[in-house]
């Protein structure tokens, strides 16, 4: 989906799939292509009628789900803070042959495909959040416990028992409008601003907890030996995508408060 000039703005991609006589020639660039390294086949979506030829945006975009053939595509890994278990790459598209069979559903109707699995996505990064939060926050709470400083714990001191304290309140609430999120969605009704809800409570909560889990270990939180640093690196892309906190809340504030969209 995402491309180097439409990453939030799904619909100004310019990636563009051009009809042949027995399917499309694809032609554009895209970014943080997940395990692109490893694919064989790519979920892509791409423009196949130009924007001003439609009456909305959204229309005129389509999926498809092709061979990631190499002949016609330059991949090349980011190099990047976290998440290393999975590649991200920035892929070439040059004359990608794609056969009619491999689009998904109707031309032109790829975007309303594409927001079905939106708000799934976004329960699933708040709850990541949430699980990578309370890990740091366990491990943070050990710590004060054992850790003895000026004769005594340093879980005795209010300043750092508040915090973690405020830490599992807000991964609780967080984990709560989660649940709500996803228990909307599989019963079939509003979902969207439970949704981006969860996702950015969890990303915010999980953020504080982490940095608050490296700052109760000391100098030992900036030691690998200890994995809150890596807690911290990986929580945050849970903040980033697929949705940013300021989307969210301009999203929350148009659906949830009936102000003018701003965006
Ligand atoms: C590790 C990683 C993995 C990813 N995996 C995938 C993947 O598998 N597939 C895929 O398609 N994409 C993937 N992405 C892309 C991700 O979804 C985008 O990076 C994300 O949507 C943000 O888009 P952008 O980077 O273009 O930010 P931009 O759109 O350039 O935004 C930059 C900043 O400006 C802010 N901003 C923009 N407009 C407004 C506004 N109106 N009001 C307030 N603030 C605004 C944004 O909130 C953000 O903070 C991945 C990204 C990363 C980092």
């Amino acid at each position: 989906m995402t491309e180097p000039n439409a990453g939030l703005n799904t619909t100004a991609l310019e990636t563009r799939a051009e009809k042949t006589s027995d399917g499309y020639l694809v032609n554009g660039r895209k970014i943080w292509t997940t395990t692109g390294q490893e694919a064989d086949k790519i979920m892509l979506l791409a423009r196949t009628t130009p924007k001003e030829n439609c009456k909305k945006a959204t229309d005129g975009l389509s999926i498809f789900y092709t061979d990631m053939n190499r002949d016609y595509m330059d991949v090349r890994i980011i190099d990047k803070m976290g998440r290393k278990a999975v590649d991200s790459n920035e892929v070439f598209i040059d004359n990608l042959p794609v056969p009619k069979e491999d689009l998904i559903g109707e031309e032109g109707k790829g975007f309303y495909y594409l927001l079905h699995s939106l708000n799934p996505e976004r329960v699933l990064v708040g709850m990541e959040a949430i699980g990578l939060g309370m890990n740091a926050l366990s491990r943070a709470a050990q710590y004060a416990r054992e850790r003895e400083v000026f004769g005594r714990p340093i879980g005795m001191n209010q300043a750092i028992q508040h915090p973690l304290a405020e830490n599992w309140m807000e991964l609780e609430a967080a984990y709560l409008m989660a649940m709500k999120a996803a228990s909307n969605y599989d019963a079939g009704l509003e979902a969207g601003v439970y949704a981006n809800a969860a996702k950015y409570l969890g990303g915010e909560a999980g953020f504080k907890a982490c940095t608050q889990a490296v700052m109760t270990h000391g100098g030992m939180g900036y030691a690998k030996e200890f994995t809150v640093e890596r807690l911290m690196r990986e929580v945050m892309i849970c903040r980033i995508a697929p949705v940013s906190p300021q989307l969210v809340l301009c999203y929350v504030a148009e659906k949830a408060l009936g102000l003018p969209k701003s965006y």
